[in-house]
């Protein structure tokens, strides 16, 4: 599954703004879409595309902290003692403090790989700064500025080099009929419930998935003649004692999840609405550029007048996925179930649709001639012609001139204009913008 990267230091040193660095999106339209939250301690580093992970921003790991500061020590430590790889970070202009070496005592009790990273090197000797912690034996030391994106190329080949490659290929290399479909949502929105009823119905023609690493559990199905694989699925996995006391650590197997599905069935629960939680996991299938179909879970508990109210705040709170289908269903019932399949089939067709050149370069001519981008400072930008660039999600990879200049709220006009045009529920849909020919 995907590796585990966690960045430890004292605090002040810099790890959520090297966190905030290594995790950004470049898709700016997707990042800042409003209503999307994100969690700031996990994230997933996607700056070589292929080669995605999980990061975690822990928090204090000296050992002293008591109260809040030690649930969070403590998780700190759980999450480093999960990771692949752990990211010693350190403040090269303060030099090495007691702190640090509190630290550096807690890392050498794990047998992890450590790599130092010796942070806020701009503007100063990073080789002098380097040296103040050669004393630590660390033999991998990187000096970096997080601010300035100096130096994170570097650190991140290395990176790279060492996480163990993605032991998914069985879950990747699939049948094309086959759709995987991860169900994810904040702890008791009825994740089990729901998958338990679908392998109940399926009288279990479902079967473990062999080859699939660590604890990640995929179980494949047959339902009304098509085939599916339940992806690294919440309730197929009986959850540890440990496991529900760190609720954090369920994120990383979202994550995982996410990453390893074509659609994303989110499930919310309808007695609470959408709340930050739910928020964040919308933001992690985003990121992702999943398919997605929202199940509105327990509708079955909802009187008349609180399913009016329900449906009304969906609306509001899901106004930033508006084309994704919303369900509603009762897991603990079965109903809604051949409703939600069909959303779920109708996302997976739109995210794997196939275009052709022609189409594509028609459909932008028609929105350029419906509606002109603006002129800024004297000079319009020029869209010239576009091309698809791939599939899940469907891609557009647009050519022209000044697109720079091109604003948010036209690159938001063209996605829906691709949408409409092209009839695509369920996925979310990329321009690629290229300058020039
Ligand atoms: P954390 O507590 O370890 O998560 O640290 P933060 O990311 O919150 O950073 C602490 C302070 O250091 C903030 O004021 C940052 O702006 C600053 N900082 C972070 N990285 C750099 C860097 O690369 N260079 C400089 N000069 N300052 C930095
Ligand atoms: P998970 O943590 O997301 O896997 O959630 P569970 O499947 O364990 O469900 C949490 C609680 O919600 C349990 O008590 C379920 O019985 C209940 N629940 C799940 N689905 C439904 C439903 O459709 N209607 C109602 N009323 N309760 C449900």
């Amino acid at each position: 599954m995907l590796p585990l990267v966690a960045l430890v230091g004292r605090p002040n040193v810099g790890k959520s703004t090297l966190f905030n660095a290594l995790t950004r999106t470049r898709d700016a339209l997707v990042h800042d879409a409003p209503g999307v939250t994100r969690d700031r301690n996990y994230g997933v580093c996607r700056q070589d595309p292929v080669r995605p992970f999980v990061l975690v921003d822990t928090g204090g790991i000296a050992g002293s902290e008591e109260g809040l500061a030690g649930a969070t020590a403590r998780q700190s430590r759980a999450a480093a003692e999960e990771a692949d790889l752990i990211l010693f970070v350190v403040d090269g202009r303060e030099g090495a403090s007691a702190l640090d070496d509190a630290v550096l005592a807690w890392l050498r009790k794990t047998a992890k790989p450590v790599y130092l990273v010796v942070n806020k090197t701009d503007g100063i000797d990073a080789q002098a700064a380097l040296g103040e912690f050669a004393r630590y034996g660390i033999k991998d030391m990187f000096g970096v500025s997080s601010a300035h994106r100096q130096g994170l190329d570097g650190l991140l080949a290395r990176v790279l080099q060492v996480l163990p490659g993605d032991g998914d290929a069985p879950i990747l290399d699939e049948d094309p009929e086959r759709i995987r479909i991860a169900f994810v949502g904040r702890p008791n929105v009825g994740k089990s419930t729901l998958v338990n009823r679908i392998l109940g119905e399926e009288r279990m023609i479902a079967s473990d998935v062999p080859g699939t690493t660590r604890d990640s559990i995929a179980v494949d199905i047959e339902r009304d003649g098509r085939k599916y694989r339940l992806v690294d699925t919440a309730g197929l996995r009986r959850k540890s004692r440990v496991e529900e006391a760190v609720e954090k650590f369920s994120i990383v197997k979202t994550l995982q999840a996410i990453e390893h599905c074509q659609v994303a069935v989110i499930l919310l629960d309808a007695g609470e609405g959408v709340t930050e939680q739910d928020a964040g996991v919308l933001g992690a299938v985003l990121d992702a550029g999943r398919a997605l179909v929202v199940a509105v879970n327990k509708w079955d508990g909802q009187s008349d007048y609180q399913r009016q109210q329900t449906q009304a705040l969906l609306a509001r709170k899901l106004a930033f996925v508006d084309w994704a289908e919303a369900v509603r269903i009762s897991a603990l019932h079965g109903s809604g179930l051949r409703e939600l399949f069909r959303a779920i089939h109708r996302a997976h067709a739109s995210a794997m649709r196939q275009f052709g050149t022609a189409e594509v370069t028609r459909a932008l001519e028609a929105a350029v001639e419906a509606h002109p981008p603006p002129i800024v400072r004297g000079h319009a930008p020029k869209l010239r012609f576009a091309h698809p660039g791939g599939e899940n999600p469907p891609t557009f990879v647009v050519h022209g001139n000044r697109l720079r200049a091109l604003p948010d709220s036209y690159r938001r006009y063209l996605e829906n204009f691709f949408r409409k045009r092209f009839k695509l529920v369920g996925t979310p849909v990329r321009f690629v913008f290229k300058e020039g020919e």
